[in-house]
C-alpha cells in the first residue's frame, strides 16, 4: 500500500482569471513541520516559480504528477487559517481574484518583488564545474558568484562585464543559472549588543592585567564589573563618551563579546505617554458601555451602532470596553480613518495601554510598519490601532472591533479588493464570537438603516460630557447676495464675522470642498441645479463639448441659456479651487494672513502636520482647505467656521451626496464648539432649503436621517437595492465602449427579476492617462440571494473580459 502524501492547494500570484484557483503541490518531508494554511511558500509554476500562498492541506494517496513546494518563506505563516477564510469571502464579495484578497491582508514588505538574480549550479544543488573549465571570458562573474553566491542580474552583467546574449548563452551551457526571486526588501533594523565574556573575578584580574596606559579599556571593563548585564553597543558609547575602537581591542583579545540582533522599530519610541486612568463615566455613557460589555462576557457576536453626538465621551466608551476585552484575555482592533489617526488620538489609546498597543498608520515606513504587524502576529501587543487596512490585524482571539467615524467613506477601498473594512469586521467578528462597535455622530445611511430594521442594536448618546452648547449654524443664502449686488464668493455674513474675530485675535477655518473634477450647473439668482431626469443627481458640466450629462444613465442635454425655473440669464457651471478663495481673500481682506491647505500644499511628506501646527502656533488667521482639514478643527482659538460653498459637495454625481454633506457640515459645527471660547457657524449656499443644509444647521438628525430614507426608497438606491457599479478601461474608445456594451447585452439576456442594467456611459474622468473610461450601473434587489445572482453572472463574464488591454473593476455599493 502507498503512503498518504501531505498535498498543500496554493493560490499562486498571477492576478488573471485562469489562474485564480487554488493549485496542488506535494509537500515534501523536510517542509512538513513548516507549511501550514496561511504559510507563504514559493511554488515551481510553469517555467516559473512564484509566490503563493497555503489555503488548504489535505492527504490524498493518488498524487499523479504533481510538483513539489519549493520553500517556505516565513518561521510564522504570515495569515491565519481565519484570514485565509476571510479572503476568500473577500474575493466571493468584493469580485476580485482571492491573490488580491490575501496581498491586502499582510505588510507591503511580504508582497514580494521579483527580481532576476544569477547564480552558480552549485546553490542549486547541481555539482559545480571546475573552474578551470569555465570560459575565460565568465571567470570574472564566477569569481563574484563564487563570493556572493547571489547577484541582480543588472550587476552581474555590469561588474561582470558581459552582456546579456552572452549570459544566456552560458546559462544554456549549464554554467550558470537565471532566476526569478521573491526578494523582501525588509529593512530589519540589527542592533549591536555588547557584554562581558569573563565573569566578574576573571573580569577583575584582566582589570590588573591591563597595561597602565590602556586606560580606557580599564574603563569598559570596570564598567562590566560594576554592570555585568549585556547592553546596545551604542549606549556604552554614549555613555562612557568613547569610540569603537577601545571596544574593538577587548574584543579582539576575547573579553568582550557582541551581538548582532534584530530590532523591532517601535515609531513612537523616545516618546512618553503620561498614564491614564479610567475616568467615571456619566450615566449615558456607562449605559452604552454595559451594551458593549453584555455580549463581550457572553462571547455573543454582536453589533452596534453608537450614535453620540461629538464631545459625548465615545473615546472613553473605547477605551473602558478594551479594558474589559483584554481582562478577558481577549484582542481588540480600533479602525479610525487615516486622517483622524493623530499623535493625540494615538496617545489616549497608548496612555491607557502603554506598550501593549500596535499602531499602524501609513506615514509608517514599510519597514516600521511590518514590526508592528509582527507585534501583532507574535502576540506581543493585544490592541491594534490603524487605517482601513488594520483591519486584517492578524489577532487570534478578538474580542472586541471599533470603528470610529464609521460614516467615513476612506473605509472603503478604491481599487481592488474594494472591501468595506465595516463588512470585514462583521465577517471576523462572527468567526470569534466578537463585539463590534460602530461608532459616530452621523452614521452612514446605510447603517442608520441596518439599526432601524435591528441588524444593529441601536444605542445613542445625546449629551456632551462637557455639556458645551454646539455652536449656532448660520446659513448665507447666496442668491440673496447675488440680488443684493453682491458678487464676491464671501457673503456679508462671514466677511463681518471674519473682521471682528480677527479684531479679537481669533481664529478661522474656511472649508471648500473639492473633491477634484465635477462642475454642474446652477442659477446663481434661485439656486436651480440642473439635474438628470431619470436618476435624480446633479448633470456634469462637460468643457469639451459645452453639454450636460447625466453619470448614471447617460442622459445628454445642452446647457441652458436661461434657467428653466426663474428665466434668468444668470445660469453657469459652477466650481471654485482653493487657490481662487484665497486670492480673493487676499483682495478682499489685506493683511489677512491664510494657511492653504489642499492636495498641492500637502503632497509633501509631514507638511500636513507642519501646516497644522503653524495654525496652531497662531501663525495665521485662517485656515483654508478641503475636506482633508474638517478634521483639524481642534484649535482653542478657532472661533469662526466658514463652509464656503455646501453645493459643490451637495452637488456631486453620486446618489449620497445629500448623506456626505449632512455629515460634513454636522462634523464641522460639532468640532467647533469644544473649547472654552463659543464658536459660530457660517454655511454659504446657493439652496439654504435644501434638508440636508437644513436639517444639520439645526442639528436635527433623525429628520434627516427619515428624509433622506425616503429619497433613497423613492429613485431605488441603497439601502433599498443592491448596486455594483463596473468601471471599464482601455486605450481605445472603440474598444472600451465595445466591451461594455456587451457586458450590457448579456446582462440583458440574463436579467435576475428586478433588475436594471444603466449605462454604459462615460465615467466622471472619462479618460485617465490615455485610458478611456466607461461605466456601468447595475441596480438589483436588496436580498442578499440577488446580489448573489448578479455576482455570480459577472463572474461568468470574465472570460468575455480576457483582452489584456482591458481593465474591469467592479464596485459594490452599500
Ligand atoms: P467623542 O469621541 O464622542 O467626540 P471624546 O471621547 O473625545 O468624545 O470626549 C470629549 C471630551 O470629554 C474629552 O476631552 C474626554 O476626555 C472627556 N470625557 C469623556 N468622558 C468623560 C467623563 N466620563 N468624565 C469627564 N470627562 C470625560
Ligand atoms: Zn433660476
Ligand atoms: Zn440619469
Amino acid at each position: 500500500m502507498r503512503e498518504e502524501e501531505r498535498i498543500a492547494s496554493v493560490i499562486v500570484d498571477v492576478p488573471t482569471n485562469q489562474t485564480d484557483r487554488p493549485f496542488d503541490y506535494i509537500i515534501p518531508e523536510e517542509l512538513k513541520m513548516d507549511v501550514q494554511v496561511g504559510s507563504r511558500v514559493h511554488v515551481p509554476f510553469g517555467r516559473r516559480q512564484l509566490l503563493g500562498y497555503v489555503v488548504s492541506i489535505s492527504h490524498h494517496s493518488e498524487v499523479k504528477k504533481l510538483k513539489a513546494i519549493a520553500h517556505v518563506m516565513d518561521v510564522t505563516p504570515p495569515l491565519t487559517p481565519e484570514l485565509v477564510r476571510l479572503a476568500h469571502w473577500m474575493a466571493e464579495k468584493y469580485l476580485c481574484p482571492t491573490i488580491m484578497a490575501l496581498h491586502a491582508m499582510v505588510p507591503a514588505v511580504l508582497k514580494g518583488k521579483y527580481e532576476r538574480v544569477v547564480r552558480l549550479p552549485l546553490s542549486s544543488g547541481v555539482s559545480l564545474k571546475e573552474p578551470q573549465a569555465y570560459p575565460a571570458a565568465a571567470r570574472p562573474l564566477l569569481q563574484l558568484l563564487l563570493k556572493k553566491e547571489v547577484i541582480k542580474q543588472d550587476e552581474a552583467l555590469k561588474q561582470g562585464g558581459v552582456t546579456e546574449k552572452q549570459l544566456r548563452q552560458w546559462v544554456r551551457a549549464g554554467w550558470f543559472i537565471l532566476s526569478d526571486e521573491v526578494s523582501d526588501r525588509i529593512t530589519k533594523k540589527k542592533v549591536t549588543w555588547l557584554k562581558p565574556a569573563l565573569d566578574r573575578t576573571n573580569l577583575a584580574t584582566a582589570i590588573e592585567e591591563l597595561p597602565v596606559q590602556a586606560a580606557r579599556q580599564r574603563e569598559i571593563l570596570q564598567f562590566f564589573y560594576e554592570h555585568p548585564a549585556e547592553i546596545p553597543l551604542t549606549s556604552l558609547l554614549t555613555t562612557l563618551e568613547l569610540n569603537r575602537s577601545s571596544i574593538k581591542s577587548l574584543v579582539d583579545k576575547g573579553w568582550l563579546v557582541t551581538e548582532e540582533r534584530e530590532e523591532k522599530r517601535d515609531p513612537y519610541e523616545g516618546r512618553s505617554f503620561a498614564p491614564s486612568t479610567p475616568l467615571a463615566l456619566t450615566a449615558e455613557q456607562q449605559s452604552a458601555f454595559e451594551a458593549i460589555i453584555t455580549p463581550l462576557k457572553e462571547y455573543r457576536t454582536h453589533s452596534i451602532l453608537l450614535q453620540g453626538v461629538t464631545g459625548s465621551g465615545k473615546t472613553e466608551i473605547y477605551l473602558q470596553a478594551i479594558e474589559q476585552c483584554l481582562q478577558q484575555g481577549r484582542e481588540a482592533i480600533v479602525l479610525v480613518p487615516e486622517i483622524s489617526l493623530t499623535p493625540q488620538m494615538v496617545s489616549r489609546f497608548k496612555s491607557r495601554f502603554g506598550a501593549r498597543v500596535a499602531v499602524l498608520h501609513s506615514g509608517l515606513s514599510n519597514g516600521e510598519r511590518y514590526d508592528e504587524w509582527r507585534k501583532i502576529r507574535a502576540g506581543e501587543v493585544e490592541v491594534a490601532i490603524g487605517a482601513r487596512s488594520a483591519i486584517f490585524a492578524p489577532f487570534e482571539k478578538i474580542g472586541l472591533v471599533i470603528i470610529d467615524e464609521e460614516h467615513e467613506s476612506s473605509y472603503q477601498q478604491e481599487e481592488n479588493p474594494r472591501y468595506h473594512a465595516r463588512e470585514a469586521a462583521l465577517t471576523r467578528a462572527a468567526e470569534h464570537q466578537a463585539v463590534v462597535v460602530l461608532g459616530t455622530a452621523t452614521p452612514a445611511v446605510a447603517t442608520y438603516f441596518d439599526a432601524r430594521v435591528g441588524k444593529y442594536e441601536w444605542v445613542q448618546l445625546h449629551e456632551r460630557v462637557h455639556g458645551r452648547p454646539f455652536p449656532p449654524v448660520h446659513i448665507a443664502d447666496m442668491r440673496e447676495e447675488l440680488r443684493q449686488g453682491n458678487r464676491s464668493m464671501f457673503s456679508r455674513t462671514l466677511s463681518e464675522k471674519l473682521t471682528r474675530c480677527v479684531e479679537r485675535g481669533e481664529q478661522a477655518v474656511f472649508f471648500l470642498n473639492r473633491r477634484g473634477y465635477s462642475t454642474f450647473v446652477m442659477c446663481r439668482d434661485c439656486g436651480k441645479v440642473v439635474e438628470c431626469p431619470n436618476c435624480d443627481i446633479s448633470l456634469t458640466y462637460h468643457h469639451t463639448n459645452q453639454s450636460l450629462r447625466c453619470h448614471y444613465c447617460g442622459h445628454e442635454a445642452p446647457v441652458p441659456s436661461s434657467c428653466p425655473d426663474c428665466a434668468s440669464e444668470h445660469i453657469r457651471y459652477f466650481g471654485t479651487g482653493t487657490q481662487r478663495v484665497e486670492a480673493e481673500l487676499a483682495k478682499r481682506f489685506p493683511g489677512l494672513r491664510v494657511i492653504r491647505m489642499d492636495v498641492d500644499t500637502t503632497s509633501r511628506k509631514g507638511a500636513h502636520e507642519r501646516l497644522l501646527t503653524r495654525f496652531g502656533n497662531g501663525e495665521a488667521d485662517v485656515l483654508l482647505g478641503t475636506q482633508m482639514i474638517a478634521k483639524g478643527l481642534d484649535f482653542p482659538r478657532v472661533t469662526l467656521v466658514g463652509v464656503i460653498a455646501a453645493d459643490t459637495m451637495l452637488r456631486l454625481p453620486h446618489y449620497q451626496a445629500a448623506e456626505r454633506t449632512y455629515q460634513l457640515l454636522t462634523q464641522v459645527s460639532g468640532r467647533a464648539g469644544r473649547h472654552e471660547a463659543p464658536g459660530e457657524v457660517v454655511v454659504q449656499t446657493y439652496t439654504p432649503d435644501h434638508y440636508s443644509i437644513e436639517l444639520a444647521s439645526q442639528y436635527e438628525v433623525e429628520s434627516f436621517y427619515r428624509e433622506e430614507c425616503l429619497t433613497r426608497k423613492t429613485h431605488r438606491y441603497p439601502p433599498f437595492c443592491g448596486l455594483f457599479t463596473l468601471l471599464f478601461s482601455h486605450p481605445d474608445q472603440l474598444v472600451v465602449l465595445k466591451h461594455a456594451q456587451q457586458t450590457v447585452q448579456t446582462f440583458g439576456n440574463k436579467l435576475p427579476e428586478q433588475t436594471q442594467v444603466l449605462g454604459p456611459v462615460p465615467a466622471p474622468i472619462p479618460r485617465i492617462k490615455d485610458r478611456y473610461r466607461m461605466n456601468v450601473m447595475i441596480k438589483c434587489a436588496r436580498e442578499e440571494q440577488a446580489q448573489a445572482q448578479v455576482r455570480q453572472l459577472l463572474r461568468s463574464l470574465r472570460p468575455q473580459w480576457e483582452d489584456p488591454q482591458l481593465r474591469v473593476s467592479i464596485e459594490y455599493q452599500q
